[in-house]
């Protein structure tokens, strides 16, 4: 290779990057070649992401039903739980179905598909009922995620932790299916959507892949300025207000272990009319303190406490969730649910935390 061809003049420096690989990302050959023969033939295909979806699970459940279809497939969304109303600009998610709102079309869409890819989620219990159907379905099933442990459900396994989000892997799987080119601006549009929100604007779990197809999509024209417009400022005044009450009133700091702790109750969710997704996000205010290494939010929901916890650095809230909340996640960004009182949850968490950090005073 000629390395004159690679160098570039930096700020007056010599910079040579001949030796910088553009691919940091594994291969996934064995698993690609056995998708590749199942897609060899239009398929009746559900795609299935996590309740509770969010802007990975939604934009990449979307971005791999827009591909699909194009590709001559027929495709089906099914979400266990309702999207937040932000992400309604997601072109064709009207058509999605969601389980809580039509078990029966849900259910139906499950039972009559030949190919079931599960997205951004590593169990079954991540789609409460629907497991069920998905785990007595005779049809082949595909993971494509990036949370630990993933329980072994499915036929095929795109399962990268390292990955920033599930939209980074959808992107790869397509990609090395050979089928770059067929990714046009509104399937880049689902998927960057999954890089900004996952990442939290490229702020954390990011790898030098990340970047790489963050920049193929911005090249075949997703306006990420746009995007990123409307994923993050859709909000009512409404839930300003909810954060400044959950900032106000409803937050509590362990100092001497920089811990975070917030909570809301159920009279809360009927003074501020919370609906799914008007709490999202708002756990990651508590991280902005200096001294702040883990932040918990507990919600008192209808029937369940739901927490959700985050963490900067080393510190893993996926332990934490895994070991004492019933749930899961990532290193840094882990929930779970109980059933239990709000005020026995949160004297847990203040119980839980000195056993896994180091004092700080
Ligand atoms: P959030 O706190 O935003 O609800 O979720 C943060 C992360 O934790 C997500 O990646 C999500 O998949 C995971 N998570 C949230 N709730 C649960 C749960 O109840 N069980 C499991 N296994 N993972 C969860
Ligand atoms: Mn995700």
């Amino acid at each position: 290779m000629n390395s004159r061809a690679n160098s570039c003049v930096i700020h007056g420096n010599n910079f040579d990057i001949s030796n910088i690989l553009l691919t940091f990302a594994p291969v996934m050959t064995e698993s690609i070649s056995q998708l590749k023969q199942i897609l060899a033939f239009p398929r009746q295909i559900v795609i299935i992401a996590h309740r509770n979806p969010d802007g990975d699970a939604i934009g990449s459940s979307m971005g791999l039903a827009s591909f699909l279809e194009k590709t001559g497939h027929n495709v089906k969304v099914v979400f266990p739980s309702d999207y937040p109303q932000s992400y309604k600009f997601i072109k064709g998610i009207e058509k999605a179905v969601v389980f809580d709102n039509d078990q029966a079309a849900a259910r139906k869409a499950v039972d009559d598909s030949d190919v079931i890819f599960c997205l951004d989620f590593n169990g079954l219990d991540r789609i409460d009922k629907l497991g069920e159907n998905v785990q007595f379905s005779k049809a082949k099933k595909i993971l494509i995620d990036h949370h630990l442990d993933p329980e072994p459900f499915t036929d095929i396994e795109f399962s990268e932790t390292e990955s920033s989000s599930t939209c980074e892997l959808v992107f790869k799987v397509i990609d090395e299916l050979g089928e770059r080119h067929k990714i046009d601006p509104d399937t880049g549009e689902c998927l960057f959507t999954g890089l900004i929100t996952d990442t939290g604007s490229f702020r954390y779990g990011t790898r030098p892949y990340t970047y790489e197809v963050a920049a193929s999509l911005k090249q075949l024209g997703v306006d990420d300025y746009k995007l990123a417009d409307k994923i993050f400022n859709s909000q009512k005044e409404k839930h300003l207000r909810l954060l400044g009450h959950c900032l106000a009133n409803r937050m509590e700091i362990i100092q001497d272990y920089g811990v975070g702790i917030m909570w809301l109750t159920r009279k809360d969710y009927t003074d501020f009319d919370i609906q799914r997704g008007d709490t999202e996000g708002i756990v990651n205010y508590m991280l902005m303190m200096e001294n702040i290494r883990v932040a918990a939010f507990v919600l008192e929901q209808p029937s369940i406490i739901k927490i959700s916890l985050r963490s900067k650095g080393d510190i893993s809230v996926q332990e934490i969730a895994q070991k004492y909340f019933n749930g899961g996640g990532h290193k840094n960004a882990a929930g779970g649910g109980v059933y239990a009182s709000l005020q026995d949850i949160i004297e847990k968490v203040k119980k839980v935390m000195p056993v896994h950090l180091d004092r700080l005073v």
